[in-house]
């Protein structure tokens, strides 16, 4: 086997359990190709743990063994599958939800790879060329481990020359339907990047349900699919769900309809988050939660936006057509913006805007995307209530 050597100092870092090999911590590694299993060693040639090559986020590969002698085969996944299982017991017996993440990469032991069940139907997303190169070993080791309708797959890697889709079971006809806390949602596995549902947000639409929808207007930004409106729509007076995409009209609709709330009683604008906050503004609309769920970067027309630089223009759009007592639900999934930092500006923004406010629930990601104790980004989504006098 292939060996990379740590330069001198930097092996605290991963004997401490860190799973991330950073290219400038190895001496050399132009010998290490994509899907290599290799030998990290000290720089007295010590073993540290048995790697393989994935390049992923400035990182050169992930361990997968602290054991010197531990193959890495179709046993060695079933085995961290099993695991992954047990631990995972709940969401398989629990009513009223049947959709999750299996396997969460790194945070269930291999790095580069996440499995979810959407009722039975499997997705499981390759996040570089060298976990690919597993693919036989792990395509078996989840057939041995689980039971699934049908399979299919995702390439998460640029200059993937393969194409995702269908692997194998029965086809399904898509949208399927995913139950998820006794509310409905219509999901297609092989339609683009995004499945119809973000399965990490379940206990945030949970808890805004629960907590901060009852009796309220409710005004739900960057809405796709209508998640966070149809998980409220029951309880709040009514819901409004903005988009900038046009199919996010009919697929919010159409999951209105799954949960039997008629879609004409809502409303779902197709416009520009700022162009829809103008628009409130105008005339005179306020409402007493707004959730806010952007992706990292996004690009309309001439303008783009950054969640890292303009967050801040996101809250101070939202306050000005907020009611007094409102919520903001602001969320980021973007792990290069840390908790403390997505916080500060929070705060920042508020107190530049003068207004009085609480953190009222600080939330991160559900059980089943389990994370990495040693690996914050792996800790991507912050969700955080806001209470605003
Ligand atoms: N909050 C959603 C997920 C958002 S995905 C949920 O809970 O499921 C990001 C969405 O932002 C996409 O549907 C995209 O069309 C939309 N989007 C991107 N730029 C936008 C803009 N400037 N104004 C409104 N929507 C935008």
């Amino acid at each position: 086997m292939k060996t990379a050597t740590l330069n001198k100092g930097k092996e605290m870092k991963y004997l401490n359990g860190y799973p991330l090999i950073d290219d400038e911590d190895v001496f050399a590694h132009d010998h290490l190709k994509e899907g290599d299993l290799f030998l990290l060693v000290n720089d007295k040639h010590q073993f540290i743990a048995t790697a393989y090559v994935g390049r992923q986020h400035k990182g050169l590969g992930w361990v997968l063994s602290y054991d010197k002698d531990e193959e890495i085969n179709i046993r060695f996944f079933e085995s961290l599958f099993e695991t992954a299982k047990e631990e995972r017991s709940y969401f398989y017996n629990i009513e009223g939800t049947n959709a999750f993440r299996v396997f969460n990469g790194e945070g269930d032991g291999v790095g580069g790879l996440t499995i979810d069940n959407y009722n039975g139907h499997f997705l499981i997303q390759w996040y570089s060329k060298g976990i690919y190169k597993y693919r036989y070993q792990i395509l078996n080791a989840l057939k041995n481990v689980f039971k699934y309708t049908s399979l299919f797959e995702k390439m998460r890697f640029k200059d993937a020359h393969i194409e995702g889709g269908f692997v194998d079971g029965e086809v399904p006809e898509f949208p399927i339907v995913i139950e998820e806390n006794h509310t409905f949602y219509n999901v297609d596995l092989n339609d683009g990047p995004m499945t119809g549902i973000f399965l990490d947000q379940k206990e945030v639409r949970k808890k805004l349900r629960d907590q901060f929808a009852d009796n309220r207007y409710l005004l739900n930004m960057f809405s796709y699919t209508g998640a966070f409106s149809v998980v409220s729509a029951e309880k709040a007076k009514v819901t409004t769900s903005v988009d900038l995409a046009n199919r996010s009209r009919s697929l919010t609709e159409e999951n209105f309809g799954l949960n039997a709330i008629d879609p004409k009683t809502q409303y779902i604008f197709v416009m520009d988050t700022f162009d829809y906050f103008n628009y409130a503004r105008r005339h005179d609309l306020l409402y007493d939660t707004i959730v806010i769920d952007p992706p990292s970067f996004a690009r309309n027309k001439k303008k783009t936006f950054s969640v890292l630089k303009d967050y801040d223009k996101l809250i101070l759009g939202a306050l000005e057509i907020l009611s007094p007592g409102g919520t903001l639900l602001l969320c980021t999934n973007n792990s290069t913006f840390s908790l403390k930092a997505f916080k500060k500006v929070i705060k920042d923004t508020l107190n530049r805007a003068e207004v009085d406010f609480e953190f009222s629930e600080v939330m991160g990601l559900p059980k089943d995307f389990k994370t990495h104790p040693h690996y914050k980004p792996s800790k991507y989504l912050k969700a955080i209530f806001v209470n605003v006098q």
